[in-house]
């Protein structure tokens, strides 16, 4: 500390000496400084980009800009040196070079007024994501200084003019429109029109072989690229993507009384995407997979992808319009959209359970993160971009929109859309952070919403509710306290809205209440008839750990299904799940409740949930004896469910748990007739994915032939993309450990971590509980790489990385292989070692050393 301060002061004395270097990364200093200094930002780019993959990208960008003065301008390039080819400012030669991934133009070389900075250089290839037919960038957060000298950061929105060369016969897909397009033997120049202001982060362009699907709604054109090789499919699918789109474009343009700010709308559907999509202005990514479904595919997935739809569409106001100052506000784009998606989503499924749908969509995710001792609050500090990434998670994509509805309840909805639409309008195509949308909520409301947000936002952690009933002689209720506390033991006291549902045969009593201390009296509750159980997350409404007391929870684990509406039965599986995590419940006693209440079930979102619940109890709470002991039972039940299932979208559910759980010789023996395609099963259509799902899991079983299956697998996959991936997972799933390690001992390589979904499927497979012990070597050699995993990895890797790692074992000695590390390392990273805490939480739990 002292050495700090006699350094700051040195150099504030001597005003000869050079100034500081700026580090690697971008600091947040680095940032604020730039912010202030530059203005009226625009950046004309070229790219040629070879048709071999491994032939380098090359590019000239010209960055011009105001000052008011001469001053030290540092650009952001990630790349060695040699990469960079030539600098010039105001026409003339600049002899800089790369240091820490910067590029600094001195005082002498800059003016007061406008700017002109050239480059030429070699674009890295880490954010093209290059494949043999087709690139597209991914900038988020601060990867655009991979590719290109700039200011990478959310703050310094710039106008971008971008022209693409690629090999004739590509697309060019970017957030301009395409002003040109010119062809020359062998190659196609295409030209963008300037974008109005953009961060760098949503800066994109896509190249490649793609189809393009259009379509016309309410007076705008709809552009779909993709890769799809099935015409049937697409065919099936295009109408209801553009639908999906328009729908939510005409719902944000009511809501925020803001025409689309983009022009034009393209979005661009990659196989085996790192995200479900990314919200480049005007040009929307998609994992495919998430778009083009299946016959086969669930409600679910039919609401997943209206979702994503409504959620990156949402984006092009919450975050491309107006953008956080810093990533430490990136959740507040994200929470919008997955608020807005909420709210978009339901008239497009009107036979459904809304209630339910955002319960089982948000509250199961952000508990398996914040029950957890790694968990974070969802506003955080970040010193340097190079940290960004970590922000990303549950906290922020399913906590969030949780606090937020609560932020609409406590304001009122009219009075929050209002003081959203003056949010929007204030801060058009520039930046805002949360504080100041809190000042502009305020105004509306006499709640202190900064006390609120203090607890909600900016700390981490959940209460903990427990109840206490008093009943009087005559079996009525003389009180009712819900009693708050901090499990982290810092006193916190979290306000929140409740519904308390008390539950009697055949029917529920709803009581709302305002919970702003440590107990709360429910006032009208006395008198009412003692309740058979009581939920005080009732309505999907409450956030936190609801101890369930002994009578509710022995009621819930016999007659849950007679709960008569499925939004309390739906908060009566989270609750008992929490529960159960809580070690309140006991994994066999929920397993037999589960698979007594499925045929019951009704609504198809609750099933589903279940049946999960059903997978991950089956894999992880029972040790591999009592799996083998319960297995006969357990398929026959999901067997008949799936006969019983009454849609396509149904029996694909049960399907998927059976193909999941099988162990038995017969139950392998069947879905081996049904990957031979010698059993039908009526009303279940399977298709490619399906089938290669099914011949994974029949390879990781050992199933008789599975080499064969593999092989006649991959024969028969058409799909270009899925044929490659499958061929690099294969090897995790050999019967031979030689195999096996050698298909782990790839990932030592960054080259060979590229493809993250392919790594974290091979993870899974090699991870899978029956082979956890072989397994167990997996276990430090992950740990050990997972700095570098952060390092050079996508936003969600290094968490994925874990969780895949982790998901099969449940032995102490590989939770004691945890707790080592952390404890061997103290100086790891606070936000790394909370990846590792949440991934390890339920292998500590299960393991008994938690
Ligand atoms: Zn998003």
């Amino acid at each position: 500390m002292l050495g700090f301060m006699v350094a700051l002061s040195l150099l504030g004395s001597a005003s000869s000496q050079p100034p500081a270097e700026p580090g690697p990364g971008v600091s947040e200093t680095l940032a604020q400084e730039r912010a202030a200094a530059i203005k009226d930002l625009k950046y004309e780019l070229s790219f040629t980009i070879p048709a071999d993959r491994q032939a380098p990208v090359r590019g000239r960008s010209l960055a011009e800009f105001t000052l008011d003065s001469p001053r030290r301008v540092i650009f952001d390039f990630a790349q060695p040196a040699d990469r960079l080819a030539a600098v010039r400012a105001g026409g003339r030669m600049v002899p800089a070079t790369v240091r820490d991934g910067h590029i600094v133009i001195p005082a002498e070389m800059t003016r007061a007024g406008v700017n002109q900075v050239e480059f030429e250089f070699t674009a890295g290839d880490e954010a093209l994501n290059r494949n043999d037919e087709f690139l597209y960038t991914l900038f988020v957060p601060s990867r655009a200084r991979l590719t290109f000298p700039c200011f990478d950061q959310p703050d310094l929105k710039a106008r971008y003019r971008l022209s693409l060369i690629t090999p004739s016969g590509w697309q060019a897909i970017a957030n301009g429109s395409d002003a040109s397009r010119t062809l020359a033997p062998g190659t196609v120049t295409t030209t963008f029109a300037e974008t109005p202001p953009l961060p760098t982060y949503l800066f994109a362009f896509v190249a490649g072989k793609f189809s393009i699907e259009t379509a016309l709604r309410h007076g705008r054109t709809l552009r779909m690229f993709h890769r799809e090789t099935d015409a049937a499919k697409v065919a099936r699918n295009r109408d209801a993507i553009f639908d999906l789109h328009a729908r939510a474009l005409e719902w944000l343009e009511d809501y925020t009384d803001i025409t689309y700010p983009w022009g034009k709308f393209d979005f661009v559907l990659i196989p085996s995407f790192q995200f479900g999509g990314m919200e480049h202005a005007a040009a929307i990514l998609y994992n495919a997979n998430g778009l083009m479904l299946d016959e086969s595919a669930t409600q679910n997935q039919r609401l997943d992808r209206a979702s994503v739809i409504a959620h990156e569409t949402a984006h092009m106001w919450f975050g491309d319009l107006v953008t956080m100052r810093w990533f430490n506000d990136v959740w507040m784009k994200e929470v919008f959209a997955n608020f807005m998606a909420a709210k978009i989503v339901n008239p497009s499924f009107p036979q459904l359970n809304h209630d339910l749908r955002f319960l089982l969509a948000h509250y199961p995710a952000a508990y398996d993160v914040d029950r957890t001792a790694g968990t974070n609050a969802i506003r955080q500090e970040l010193a340097n971009l190079d940290e960004a990434g970590q922000m990303y998670g549950p906290i922020i994509y399913q906590k969030a929109p949780i606090v937020m509805r609560q932020l609409e309840l406590i304001v009122g909805a009219r009075r929050f859309r209002d003081g959203l639409r003056e949010y929007l309008k204030r801060y058009a195509y520039a930046n805002a952070t949360w504080l100041d949308l809190v000042r502009i909520l305020d105004e509306r409301t006499r709640e202190d919403l900064a006390e609120w947000s203090r607890v909600w936002v900016e700390d981490r952690g959940r209460p903990e509710f427990t109840t206490t009933l008093r009943v009087n002689s005559s079996g009525r209720l003389d009180g009712l306290t819900l009693t708050q506390q901090d499990p982290m033991k810092r006193g916190l006291v979290w306000p929140q809205r409740l519904q308390v549902t008390l539950g009697y045969d055949g029917s529920v009593k709803e009581l709302p209440i305002y919970v702003t201390g440590a107990e709360t009296m429910v006032k009208d509750a006395k008198g009412l008839p003692a309740p058979r159980f009581l939920l005080p997350g009732g309505g999907g409404l409450g956030y936190g750990l609801f101890v369930l007391d002994a009578g509710s929870r022995e009621y819930l684990l016999n007659h849950v299904e007679d709960i008569p509406d499925a939004l309390t039965r739906g908060v009566a599986w989270v609750t008992l799940w929490d529960n159960l995590q809580a070690s309140r419940v006991d994994a066999v006693s929920l397993l037999d409740a589960a698979l007594r209440a499925l045929p019951r079930e009704a609504d198809e979102q609750n099933a589903q949930r279940v049946l999960s619940y059903v997978t991950r109890v089956f894999w992880r709470f029972l040790p591999a004896t009592d799996r083998v002991a319960r297995a006969p039972a357990l398929e026959a039940a999901l067997r008949a469910g799936l006969e019983r299932g009454r849609t396509q979208s149904e029996k694909a559910a049960w399907f998927n748990a059976y193909r999941d759980v099988v162990l038995t010789s017969e139950g392998v023996a069947w879905l081996t007739r049904v990957w031979k395609r010698e059993q039908l099963i009526p009303g279940l259509r399977l298709a490619e994915p399906d089938e290669i799902a099914l011949a994974m899991e029949l390879a990781v079983r050992e199933a008789p032939g599975w080499e064969e299956i593999l092989k006649t697998q991959l024969d028969r996959t058409e799909n270009p993309d899925r044929k490659a991936r499958l061929a690099f997972v294969a090897p995790a799933l050999s019967a031979d450990p030689a195999v096996r390690d050698r298909a782990f001992a790839r990932f030592r390589f960054v080259e060979n971590r590229r493809r993250e979904p392919w790594v974290l499927e091979s993870l899974q497979y090699l991870n899978h509980p029956l082979r956890e012990k072989h397994a167990e070597r997996f276990v430090q050699p992950a740990l050990d790489l997972l700095r570098e995993i952060q390092q050079t990895g996508d936003i969600f890797f290094p968490g994925r990385w874990m969780d895949s790692t982790l998901w099969g074992h449940r032995s102490p000695e590989m939770a004691k292989t945890v707790r080592e590390f952390l404890a061997a390392n103290p100086q790891y990273p606070q936000r790394l070692t909370w990846t590792i805490l949440r991934s390890a939480d339920e292998l500590f739990r299960v393991a008994g050393s938690g």
